[in-house]
């Protein structure tokens, strides 16, 4: 599995070979478990520094590789770790503390005994929930320069924020070659760099929860980060029952309050993404709350029966057949 990852990564296909100044150039890569789709308007020589980003990201933060920062992390306790990894658990934290911990990277114990790392999954019992839960908190991390030390018995996962500092990264990489327009599509974060190459904004399509197929709504954005987080990305059934991957920190049991997703429209794709995750732990009310109270996204909430919501900033770049506005 592990090797097929790494031969996906670095024999990326070259979907479009007719790459010159300015022409469409697309990649696909897998990586983070996810595809990942690039699409740029300029020089296709841009791909291989892309590409090496996107096998480096995939190596530093994949929680299961014996070679990533964040393995060893979790195994030692405490070690000192490169400057960018430490600045991303920072910003971690500080969404953590923003959101009265609904976004927790130290969830890493409770999904492991759900089997999201490794497929095998199953409905854990009362008793070893609890005592995984015992280690569940953002507070038990701590920073001395680069050094980091979990205490408590935390580890971590930053499945919920490492594939939106990836969009960040290949956004400064794409910018640094002066390219004004490209696409990236990295599993549910979509991260827009300028405008489309004739000007107008992009429109990025938001799922059906009930069918991954359709295209419920759209956003027209520019330079911006649309994330989505849902129930639909990751799940098993068991005995009828669907549990999904987006985890409460506080009971440890996949989030149950009538949301199948949340979209956060936002400039910054780190932060996007964390939102996202934690949005959708909140809960529209708290969330809505939430945002008008911090200024720099908007969001989009589709309920369980395809319901949706936004927040009032997103009302003239949003369509869909109906919605209510926030208020
Ligand atoms: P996303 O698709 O961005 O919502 O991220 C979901 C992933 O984030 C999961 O697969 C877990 O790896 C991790 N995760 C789940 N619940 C939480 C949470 N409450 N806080 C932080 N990360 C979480
Ligand atoms: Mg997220």
């Amino acid at each position: 599995m592990k090797s097929i990852k790494i031969l996906s990564v670095t024999i990326s296909i070259l979907l479009l070979c007719s790459c010159g100044q300015n022409s469409l150039c697309e990649n696909t890569f897998f990586a983070m478990d996810t595809v990942m789709d690039i699409k740029i308007y300029g020089d296709k020589n841009i791909m291989s520094e892309i590409s090496s980003c996107i096998s480096d990201a995939d190596r530093a933060f994949d929680r299961n590789n014996s070679d990533s920062e964040i393995f060893k992390l979790n195994i030692s306790k405490n070690l000192e770790i490169s400057p960018e990894t430490a600045a991303l658990i920072q910003k971690a934290v500080a969404v953590s503390e923003d959101t009265d911990g609904a976004f927790d990277i130290t969830i890493a114990p409770v999904m492991d005994l759900w089997g999201f790392y490794n497929q095998q999954y199953h409905v854990p019992d009362t008793v070893s929930l609890n005592s995984a839960l015992a280690c569940v908190s953002y507070k038990n991390i701590f920073f001395s320069g680069n050094t980091v030390s979990l205490s408590g018995g935390a580890s971590l996962d930053l499945g919920g924020i490492a594939k939106g500092y990836l969009s960040d990264k290949l956004c400064d990489i794409i910018k640094s070659h002066n390219i004004s327009s490209a696409i990236m599509s990295l599993g549910g974060n979509v991260y827009c760099v300028g405008s489309k190459p004739n000007g107008s904004k992009w429109t990025i399509g938001i799922r059906s929860p009930k069918n991954n197929a359709e295209l419920l709504c759209s956003v027209n954005v520019s330079d911006c980060a649309v994330v989505t987080s849902g129930t639909y990305e990751r799940y098993f059934e068991r005995d009828g029952q669907r549990y999904h991957h987006i985890i409460d920190p506080k009971t440890g049991l996949p989030v149950d309050n009538n949301l199948a997703s949340v979209t956060v429209i936002c400039k910054d794709g780190t932060r996007a993404d964390a939102l996202s995750t934690a949005l959708f732990v909140m809960g529209i009310d708290k969330a809505f709350e939430f945002q008008k109270k911090s200024h720099d996204f908007e969001a989009v909430f589709i309920k369980n029966d395809n319901s949706i919501y936004i927040t009032p900033g997103i009302e003239h770049d949003f369509s869909a057949d109906s919605y209510k506005i926030l208020n």
